[in-house]
């Protein structure tokens, strides 16, 4: 049974509540039960947290960058049986997972680097003393966590608010409380002093606990943009937030372009970890010249895609990775199909009789600005092409969406590639690659509805920032 992490000791919910994880490609297979916490769960964690603050802000960087490796050892350590168990957990294939196992990491290793190269400045002011800056820990960092990269993503959040030598509190996914608990188990292995971290299991009420907590001083967040949102309203003023959000991200293709590699990059961008990465390509904006054979060439890919249970041999599309996913994705089709779209391939259960949520890589044709698979973010194997005149038009649509993530052109023309990039209205430009990716050194966030814009992750110094508060010294003899 799987247990919170609080105060140093592996502890059941206060109300003793639980919640079960199955495997979504098998929902006989029952991955273990965990505490549903709330309220006094997060009470009790922050109170542990702020008392083990001051000795772990002032552990040597050191000492900090030491254990951050040692833990990182310890995840490669057990990569085979974590690949297995986020393949289990998750329902993505056994190739996604071991990316992302792989990653995480890595992740911990380049902060665990950030951690030694703090520094501060000096700034020379005649007449009033030696003027300096230092750089503090933040306190108490609440990190709320999404379902589709659940060692990735918190290890991009645990990496640099250790680093910085603050104490965080974890509130993994619902759906994948498991690897949550066993990024904890490996940052303990690693030699992180009981206290400094704990582990909250439960759903979006316990979210909602840590955020509404005032001694949370800093919350750090991925997830949807409508929990964005709410998060962002209730943090108030005062306390800081960084919130990662939502994405509808558009791949646009222009006449002349290489029609194999956009149709290839295309897939793999909608299709990959079935849909449902923020990242994911939903749109395709393409000229009327070449949009027909683009279609049929993305179709003919879908279609080769092997569906099933992410560890079973040659599947390259796993399942959804809950009731709710599955329900959503369907319902979308339909919403498709209401308001004039045409259904080119897909949009259906993959098999009536798995017991599992699959479902088949659908391609819709025909999309306009107005309807909602257009404009919404469906989080699965949906694509949708629009068709359009030339550059202008296309970059037009590709930008009419409240979102900011990532968007992609194919081309072989450089200045087309350069206006593209320059135009675009995403924090992420890809050109001649999917929408999806990302070097793990590079800053990662989006514009408008999907993030918040300073202290992008994965961004070094900048991202150390968010965990880090400055402070402005005039020292006198
Ligand atoms: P979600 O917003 O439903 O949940 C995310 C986390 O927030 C979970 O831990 C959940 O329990 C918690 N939560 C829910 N309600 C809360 C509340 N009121 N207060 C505090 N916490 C609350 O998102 P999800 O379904 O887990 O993840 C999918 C979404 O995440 C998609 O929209 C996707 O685009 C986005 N995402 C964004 C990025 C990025 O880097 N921009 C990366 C991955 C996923």
């Amino acid at each position: 049974m799987g247990l919170n992490y609080i105060d140093g000791r592996w502890v059941a919910a206060q109300s003793g509540a639980t919640f079960e994880r199955r495997n979504p490609a098998d929902r006989s297979d029952v991955i273990g039960t965990f505490p549903d916490s709330g309220h006094d769960d997060v009470e009790i964690a922050v109170s542990a947290l702020i008392k083990a603050a001051p000795a772990w802000a002032a552990t040597a960087p050191e000492r900090r960058a030491e254990i951050l490796e040692a833990a990182a050892a310890n995840l490669e350590s057990n990569a085979a049986a974590l690949v297995d168990e986020l393949v289990r957990e998750e329902g993505k294939t056994r190739a996604e997972a071991t990316m992302e196992v792989g990653r995480t990491p890595m992740n911990l290793r380049f902060y665990a680097a950030e951690a030694v190269r703090t520094t501060g400045t000096t700034y020379p002011s005649p007449g009033e003393g030696l003027v300096f800056t230092v750089r503090e820990p933040v306190g108490v960092v609440g990190a709320i966590t999404p379902w589709n990269f659940p060692l990735n993503i918190p290890s991009r959040k645990i990496g640099p608010a250790l680093a910085a030598g603050n104490v965080l509190l974890l509130k993994p996914s619902e759906l994948t409380p498991l690897m949550g608990q066993r990024l904890v188990e490996a940052l303990l292995a690693g030699g992180l002093p009981p206290g400094v971290i704990a582990l909250v299991q439960g759903s979006g009420k316990a979210g909602a606990a840590v955020v509404a907590d005032s001694r949370v001083d800093a919350i750090t967040f991925t997830g949807s943009t409508q929990t964005g949102r709410a998060i962002h309203a209730a943090v108030g003023p005062e306390r800081r937030s960084q919130l990662e959000m939502g994405g509808k991200n558009p791949v646009v293709v222009l006449e002349g372009a290489d029609l194999d590699k956009a149709a290839s990059l295309i897939v793999k961008g909608a299709f990959g970890l079935s849909g449902q990465a923020c990242t994911g390509t939903s749109r395709v904006v393409a000229v009327d010249a070449i949009h027909d054979d683009l279609l049929s060439r993305v179709v003919v890919l879908a279609q080769k895609l092997v569906v099933g249970a992410g560890g079973d041999e040659g599947v390259t599309m796993g399942a959804l990775a809950s009731a709710g996913q599955y329900r959503k994705f369907l319902d979308y089709v339909q919403v498709g199909l209401d308001d004039g779209a045409e259904l080119i391939c897909g949009g259906t259960p993959h098999d009536d009789n798995a017991d599992g949520f699959f479902v088949t890589p659908t391609v819709f044709s025909g999309g306009t600005p107005e309807m909602r698979i257009v404009t919404e973010e469906v989080f699965g194997p949906l694509l949708v092409f629009l068709r359009t005149e030339n550059f202008d038009s296309a970059v037009d649509l590709a930008n009419n969406t409240e979102y900011g993530l990532s968007s992609s052109v194919v081309t072989n023309d450089i200045a087309t590639a350069l206006a593209f990039a320059a135009r675009t209205k995403t924090g992420l430009v890809k050109i001649n690659q999917p929408t999806t990716g990302m070097s793990m050194n590079a800053p990662f966030g989006g514009f408008k509805a999907s993030s918040t814009q300073t202290n992008k992750e994965q961004a070094g110094e900048s991202m150390m920032g968010f965990y880090q508060c400055e402070k402005t010294i005039y020292l006198s003899g």
